[in-house]
């Protein structure tokens, strides 16, 4: 490449009105060295997309724009949820930029990472994945949780970047492909890998939150790698068919116990096994259904083609 590039740092930022103005004059501050070194051009910039807050962050926002143009905002109707707010402030970049850097408003990924993510971009990698070296700052909880929770993607057929969250650098290019996936159940680190192009990882420290607290209880953990996995694999289905091609072949050997027990004469000692069956084949079926439902559930929100965000405000000049 031969001019430097114009970078864009995107923040999805939900009730954020502690950590942003701390976040953004610590990047303001990456953006400076790194333009001094001639790394970045010195038009790049800080795009903060407001993900419908119910505190002060979008008159935080405001307020920082007013001091700096260069920190930018785009501001969500309501609250649509991280991978929304994230794509809606990549695609707000998209044609304003040569590359740009998605990460959280709370710095929990350590942004000198960024000037490595450029170098790769710099040497033509147009996808850049942060990657944890370690989870030591996270609890002992959120770590075990989250490991189990990217083992379970893998086996279910989810093919992700592992210890990776959305921390990375996406050239121009690799966002307008990105531009090109049209669905509405939106889970990032699936869709990127299948973006292609060439890519890097950059390995960094995670640190604890610089202020507020944390938007991702257990629960909505949860309910985002159930999303990951049925948006882009049928494994679970195919799971749910071997389960019952196994079960029916142990039916076989079922009958061949209960008609030689019925000859036998000893029909009423069937309560024990009777009992367990009901509940085993009870609780298969439902969870069968329940799986059933999750892709229905996302045919029902495909079919609808409902916009995936709506932008009420733009601080873009
Ligand atoms: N976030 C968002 N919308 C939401 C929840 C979170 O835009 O509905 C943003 C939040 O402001 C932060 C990022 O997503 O910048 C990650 O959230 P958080 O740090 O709370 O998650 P954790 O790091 O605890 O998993
Ligand atoms: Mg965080």
């Amino acid at each position: 490449m031969n001019s430097t590039p114009r970078i864009a740092i995107v923040i999805p930022c939900y009730n954020e009105q502690e950590a942003l103005p701390i976040t953004a004059s610590k990047l303001l501050e990456l953006l400076d060295k790194m333009a001094g070194e001639e790394l970045v051009s010195l038009d790049s910039y800080i795009l903060c997309s407001n993900d419908g807050s119910r505190d002060n962050t979008w008159q935080v926002i405001t307020r920082l724009h007013s001091e700096d143009p260069r920190i930018k905002g785009i501001s969500l109707a309501h609250n649509r949820g991280h991978q929304y707010a994230l794509l809606a402030g990549l695609m707000a970049a998209h044609g304003h930029c040569d590359a740009a850097i998605s990460i959280d408003a709370d710095l929990q990924d350590d942004p000198n990472a960024i000037v490595e993510m450029v170098r790769r971009f710099r040497e033509g990698k147009e996808i850049v994945y942060g990657v944890r070296s370690s989870r030591a700052t996270d609890t002992w909880f959120k770590r075990t949780t989250a490991h189990g929770f990217y083992s379970f993607q893998r086996l279910m057929g989810l093919d992700t970047v592992y210890d990776h969250a959305d921390y990375r650098l996406m050239s121009d290019r690799a966002l307008g492909l990105l531009e090109e996936y049209g669905e509405s159940n939106l889970f990032l680190r699936g869709i990127i890998p299948q973006i292609g192009l060439d890519t890097a990882i950059v390995t960094y420290e995670r640190h604890e939150r610089v202020a507020g607290e944390s938007k991702y209880p257990l629960a909505k953990m949860i309910s985002f790698s159930i999303d990951g996995i049925t948006s882009f694999s049928a494994k679970p289905i195919r799971v749910i068919f071997m389960t019952g091609l196994i079960l029916m072949l142990l039916d076989i050997a079922v009958a061949i116990y209960v008609f030689s027990a019925y000859f036998a004469d000893k029909t009423i000692l069937g309560w024990t096994s009777l009992m367990l069956s009901v509940w085993f084949l009870g609780s298969i079926t439902l969870m069968s259904i329940g799986i059933v439902g999750e892709y229905i559930g996302k045919i029902f929100n495909e079919v609808k083609h409902r916009p995936r965000y709506a932008i009420r405000d733009r601080l873009m000049d």
